[in-house]
């Protein structure tokens, strides 16, 4: 019998030690698995060689592509003085220039940052902080200790995250161990909850939000938001003037508005920041993804001077923010964001991008003749395709059907990596990806989903 292959010997170990996120293991088990030992620029390249496009950009956080030299560099050179060294009660130098960096680009009117190692935790780094902000500064302002989201939206995987969340599938489970919130419905235009068309409804849908806000803004410490597009509920995409009009709620109501931007942030959306687009500056904004151009897990928390400086105090006041993490600040965490925001500036990123989100519209016009595409929904570098059984009723499919899932195994095939959300097939390429890229992953899509739905 001939001896295995590399590539079958490492399944086996998979299918037998690994237990992986997000997935049924079950069936896991019966196929097998692909196994990236590589990546060069827009592709990743499995043990046997074979190259697939990354649409997923490794699941939203790649930019520049993979292997980059200038972040590759940044890597190697940070190591020739440290890896790592705790950030609690020392410092050190990429830390410090990349908290200065990010104040830059951030919104204006964000000035301290707080770092820590993924998406979920920033975002409950700013719902402590929050809470905290207004016991110690308004301490009459009585219990501000709850938080308001938005239905379907998705902050991340740890407790306080799934609390501030709301996509059923992944959050009915854990009930039991979540903190109360005050939920309002989402601007899901395509289903309306209101039945309402965008723009004469003028977005009616802040109307309620606007009345919980008037009613029980004496607990609310904060509103969690995605800006422009709740992304993990399937791209759902804000109407314009939306997310201003929810600042000016939140600081009419005295309100914190916290901007998870760990999706929208770093030029996903075509401007550096979502919240850019509307000109808001959130009180608090989490950040990860993108923040290392997809390297290493590097997160942070941007909030304002006034939030900040409510903290401050004698030591025993307590009033310090009792929170951290064993590798917050790590350097070469913090090496390869600082490569990550020169390769933004070098290679004009933003600039170069604007005319191919236009391209990449063009290129998905297609697909509204299809049977079974009842909408697209796209800000810049983040797109999402509904599909339905019936495009007159927009009646779903059901999970069983697995639409999403078949329709990303068959672009497998044809050498593109996508990553659905239920019925959403999604499309999120590195920034980076040329014109050509860009038009081989569409078509790759496009016969996919004719091969999953022969019309
Ligand atoms: C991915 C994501 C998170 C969670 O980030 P992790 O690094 O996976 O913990 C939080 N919020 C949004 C909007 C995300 O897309």
């Amino acid at each position: 019998m001939a001896r295995k292959s590399i590539t079958q010997q490492l399944a086996d170990w998979d299918r037998r030690y690994l237990w992986h996120p997000f997935t049924q293991m079950q069936e896991w088990e019966q196929e097998t698995p692909l196994i990236i030992d590589r990546g060069k620029g827009s592709y990743l390249i499995d043990t046997e060689g074979t190259r697939y496009l990354d649409g997923t950009s490794s699941i939203w956080v790649n930019l520049h592509g993979h292997r980059h030299p200038t972040l590759n560099r940044a890597l190697t050179t940070q190591l020739e003085h440290i890896a790592h060294s705790t950030f609690l009660g020392l410092s050190n130098p990429p830390a410090i220039e990349l908290a200065r960096a990010l104040i830059r680009i951030a919104p204006k009117g964000l000035g301290r940052v707080f770092y820590s190692d993924n998406g979920s935790t920033a975002v409950e780094i700013a719902l402590k902080m929050a809470v905290q902000y207004w016991q110690q500064r308004h301490p009459k302002a009585g219990r501000k200790n709850t938080f308001l989201h938005l239905k379907l939206a998705y902050h991340g995987d740890t407790i306080g995250a799934v609390s501030v969340g709301n996509i059923q599938l992944f959050h009915e489970r854990f009930k039991p161990l979540l903190f109360p919130t005050v939920e309002a419905e989402p601007p899901y235009c395509y289903r309306c909850p209101l039945k309402l068309n965008y723009p004469s409804c003028r977005i009616a849908c802040l109307d309620p939000i606007e009345a919980i806000l008037k009613t029980r803004h004496q607990e609310l410490a904060g509103f969690v938001i995605e800006p422009l597009m709740q992304a993990a509920a399937g791209m759902v995409a804000h109407p314009p003037g939306y997310l201003k009009r929810i600042r000016e709620l939140c600081t009419r109501y005295q309100v914190l508005l916290i901007a998870d931007e760990v999706a929208t942030g770093f030029g996903r959306t075509g401007r550096m920041f979502a919240c850019e687009h509307e000109g808001v500056t959130p009180d608090l904004m989490a950040i990860s993804k993108g923040l290392t151009g997809g390297y290493m897990p590097l997160a942070a928390t941007l909030t304002t001077e006034e939030i900040y400086s409510a903290f401050l105090g004698k030591y025993e006041e307590f009033k310090t923010f009792f929170h951290g993490h064993s590798y917050t600040g790590n350097q070469l965490g913090c090496a390869v964001a600082l490569a990550n925001l020169e390769v933004f500036r070098k290679e004009r990123t933003l600039t170069r991008l604007r005319p191919k989100i236009a391209a990449f519209s063009r290129l998905l016009r297609p697909f509204a003749n299809m049977e079974h595409v009842g909408d697209i929904r796209q800000q810049g570098f983040l797109v999402g395709i509904e599909l339905v059984k019936n495009r007159a009723s927009k009646e779903p499919y059901p999970p069983k059907a697995r639409i999403g899932h078949r329709v990303a195994a068959a672009a497998r095939t044809r050498g593109l990596l996508i990553r659905p959300i239920g019925n959403v097939v999604v499309l999120i390429p590195p920034l980076s990806t040329s014109l050509a890229e860009l038009r081989k992953m569409v078509q790759a899509l496009h016969v996919s989903i004719e091969d999953v739905l022969p019309e």
